[in-house]
């Protein structure tokens, strides 16, 4: 078979920005099998299962979980379109750049956005969330789980959802970097309604939200007419019912679902506490390697951050650009420049998933020293490597 000489050329690269991250062959593989029709019974049963391993990774028994067709920010527009209705109030945590866009959504959806402003790089606190609710009349709140462009992890979920809940408020998070990459317990901290990304730490490439919606917010959105056609999960519901007659929708994005299948096959089949592990030690390495070249971590404390993502400053003297296309032309390697207030001054740079490995992790950590040491930037260009080699030597499992 022949493809046109675009795909014919080895692609090599290797993702270690904030998404997409590498795709394993055996994702990429499942996506060429033949296109079935999206009633095929075939496709149905491929559909359930990866309803059932969509549960397992979000930790919930929730019949409504399914993968919404769209990227990331699909799952978020679906969220607000079903779940906030006009006139609502909807306190939205800002503490980085993907809280300020749920805010942005919520007020194209006629709704009130209030906003918990915070320094980037710092997570909400339960006394905040109670100050907040106290005197007013709240429909949701809205926070984002791992804030991506800071590498904050919100830390008192279930905490906060109970807060949320004597509120009689809906407890909305967006887990677009943390699902497959760090603990996600829907059930256990009272998350209502959650959405996240396909690219992130379940290494399929972009194209879909797996979303999970409890019956507290199904019922929000019962008897309503929702202000999005493409999204309205009363009717997509039909569509995913299982067990029921299928009732046409939209076109599912076939073999899109069948890289979802896969990817959560490959993420269930290493388990979920091992992957965490995994994460979690890579990081650790990678911070010792990143602090022995020069860089600060924009998050200061430790146990707020995150595995999956080391958003960091520059050491004096990087031009950090010109660094980073070197990094991309010489090595192959894409790691991610500053977003919102930190473009032009920071890093970001991803361990996700099928990206989150020791040897990817030498490979990334022996380009930055060779970059620094051409210019001039660091004394030892072989620093960071030696340090996480160190955190491995100690960590010998
Ligand atoms: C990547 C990301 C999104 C947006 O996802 P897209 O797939 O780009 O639409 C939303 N929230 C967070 C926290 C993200 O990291």
């Amino acid at each position: 078979m022949k493809v046109s000489p675009t795909y014919e050329r080895n692609l090599e690269i290797h993702l270690h920005g904030p998404g997409p991250s590498d795709v394993p062959g055996e994702v990429l593989r499942a996506m060429s099998v033949t296109t079935l029709g999206h009633l095929d019974s075939e496709f149905i049963r491929i559909m359930d299962e990866t309803q059932a391993m969509l549960r397992e990774l979000y930790q919930t028994k929730n019949r409504m979980t399914i993968p919404i067709s769209g990227t990331g920010s699909s799952g978020m527009e679906a969220l607000v379109a079903n779940l906030i209705e006009p006139q609502d109030k909807v306190i939205v945590v800002r503490n980085g750049v993907f809280g300020g866009r749920i805010a942005d959504e919520v007020s194209r959806f006629g709704a009130e956005a209030i906003p918990i402003d915070l320094e980037w790089g710092t997570v909400v606190t339960p006394e905040q969330v109670r100050e907040v609710f106290s005197g007013k009349n709240c429909q949701a709140l809205f926070l984002v789980h791992a804030e991506t462009s800071t590498g904050a992890h919100q830390q008192h979920m279930r905490e906060i959802g109970e807060i949320v809940h004597r509120n009689g408020a809906l407890f909305l998070v967006d887990m677009v970097t943390s699902l497959g990459g760090t603990e996600v317990k829907i059930d256990e901290w009272g998350v209502d309604a959650a959405y996240s990304g396909t690219q992130k730490c379940l290494s399929v490439p972009p194209g879909l939200s797996p979303i999970t919606l409890n019956e507290r917010a199904m019922e929000k959105l019962r008897g309503r007419k929702v202000r999005s056609w493409y999204f309205d999960l009363g009717m997509i519901e039909k569509y995913w019912n299982e067990g029921h007659q299928r009732k046409y929708h939209h076109t599912a994005p076939v073999n899109m679902i069948y890289a979802l299948h896969e990817g959560l096959r490959l993420v269930l089949e290493e388990g979920l506490d091992t992957r965490f592990q995994r994460h979690r030690r890579n990081a650790t390495a990678l911070q010792a390697g990143l602090e022995g070249l020069g860089f600060t971590y924009i998050v200061r404390k430790q146990n707020q951050r995150l595995p999956m993502l080391h958003a960091v400053y520059l050491p004096e003297g990087v031009e950090e650009g010109r660094l980073r296309k070197e990094i991309k032309s010489s090595y192959n390697i894409e790691i991610g420049g500053g977003l919102g207030k930190f473009r032009g001054k920071a890093w970001r740079i991803g361990l996700m998933g099928h990206s989150s490995t020791e040897n990817k992790l030498y490979r990334l950590l022996n380009a930055i020293g060779e970059v620094f040491k051409k210019y001039g930037i660091s004394g030892d260009g072989a620093a960071g490597s030696q340090a996480a080699r160190a955190i491995y030597q100690d960590t010998e499992s």
